[in-house]
């Protein structure tokens, strides 16, 4: 059985608690764990240590969920007899996680209508992200609106996944020429003002939360800017209107400059950022969202991809300044949000907080790794009751192996997963 059903709150029945974990529950009065039960008096997770969403211990270390809420933290917890208990032991709870770049339809297959097979996809994707301690991703690109649908489909309690925020398909130099962009170098006209305000607005109809744009091209042609600032800002004031941000794809440091003075909210990958453009970013209070690891794992699986060595060339120049950037970034104090881009097959693999461990070794600290994918990365999204321990705040709750203030890489060691209540993940699995 799955602890979705010994945990939850949209529960279907009163399962018997997994072998596993009824070891570590003294289940006072409670005849069964299932949801009718705890859904009243709640379940109280205690462990060796906690860290908030601003990487500040919590004392002592326990957290108290009724329904899909925090109900007390710490000294605060007053929790009645005959809540479930669960005790993790040598681990860390921690609020769920955030990826903010993510692409959870994306398959080896690169079959675009396919729509049965990306949905199929996306959803294994959302669960395994769920499963890593993800409670809450940003999906950016997704074709068909497949990630809106997905995302609606969790939100229902229909399949089990991360908590998502999507964007669908971004407005690209393919769909809608860019005046800097290889369409208008071969003859098109770049796209004018309907254009570009239409197919934001199509987006809105959509049901995005999201809107994406490319303001470079791929790290995999060279990272230089495509759309002109003013076709930047035609896209993103029509998402404006609609109360809804934008994220920018930018390589060249002139490519996230349009972007951060048209308005972006987040700067995605970054990779060839200059000092003036970081410290645009901190002026504007415009969040960055590069990512290191996934080059690595492009140059592993490249033919996989489709990719060809001219790519893939490119993707092995781009990683050394990357990770300059990032440490420039770090040491400048510009807001980076923990984001992986992570998508085709890496996701399966349920490890993508490796991510963590090549950002500490590029000279983040622990401590702001862990803010940075919870009460920063929560920020940047504008969800106000995630990324925190906080009494009223929705019950997303990790527990991992160790202490990720010493080891980063204990945020790979999943115990336990709860999101908005129900757990998902629990030791036995
Ligand atoms: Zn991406």
């Amino acid at each position: 059985m799955s602890m979705t059903e010994a945990g939850g709150l949209r529960g279907r029945r009163c399962a018997a608690l997994p072998g596993g974990l009824a070891v570590l529950v003294a289940a006072i009065g409670a005849a069964c764990a299932g949801p009718e039960s705890t859904l009243k008096t709640g379940i109280v997770l205690t462990a060796a240590r906690a860290y908030d969403g601003f990487g500040e211990p919590v004392v002592p270390a326990v957290i108290y969920v009724v329904g899909d809420r925090i109900a007390g933290v710490g000294a605060d917890v007053d929790a009645p007899s005959g809540a479930l208990r669960i005790d993790l032991g040598d681990a860390t709870l921690l609020p769920g996680l955030i990826d903010a770049h993510v692409h959870i339809t994306n398959s080896f297959t690169n079959e675009p209508d396919r729509d049965a097979d990306t949905g199929v996809v996306g959803a294994s994707t959302a669960e395994a992200l769920l499963l890593s301690g993800f409670t809450t991703v940003r999906s950016l690109g997704s074709r068909n609106f497949q990630d809106v649908l997905l995302r609606e489909a969790i939100d229902a309690g229909e399949v089990p996944g991360s908590r998502m925020i999507a964007s669908s398909q971004g407005l690209t130099d393919g769909l809608h020429a860019a005046v800097d962009g290889d369409r208008v170098a071969a003859g098109d006209d770049p796209a004018n003002e309907q254009d570009i305000r239409a197919f934001v607005r199509e987006r809105i109809e959509g049901r995005v939360d999201w809107l994406k744009i490319f303001a470079s091209r791929s790290s995999r042609a060279g990272g230089t800017p495509t759309y002109s600032l003013e076709q930047l800002e035609w896209a993103i004031d029509e998402a404006d209107r609609a109360g809804v941000s934008t994220s920018a794809h930018a390589h060249a440091a002139e490519a996230a400059r349009r972007a951060i003075e048209a308005g972006a909210r987040t700067i995605e990958h970054g990779a060839l950022l200059d000092e003036s453009v970081l410290e645009l970013m901190i002026e504007r209070g415009t969040y960055y969202m590069p990512n290191l690891y996934l080059s690595e794992y492009y140059l592993e699986n490249g033919d996989r991809f489709g990719y060809t060595a001219e790519q893939l060339g490119w993707t092995e120049r781009l990683l050394p300044p990357r990770t300059q950037v990032f440490t420039q970034a770090v040491q400048k104090g510009v807001a980076i949000v923990f984001s992986t881009d992570a998508n085709s097959g890496w996701v399966w693999s349920g490890d993508t907080a490796i991510e963590f461990d090549r950002r500490v070794a590029a000279g983040q600290s622990t401590k702001d790794a862990i803010v940075s994918a919870t009460s920063r990365a929560a920020e940047a999204l504008q969800i106000a009751d995630i990324g925190n321990l906080v009494s009223g705040y929705r019950a997303d709750v990790i527990a991992v192996e160790g202490d990720p203030l010493v080891d980063i890489n204990a945020l790979r060691r999943l115990l336990l997963v709860m999101k908005d209540g129900e757990i998902y993940r629990s030791p036995e699995r």
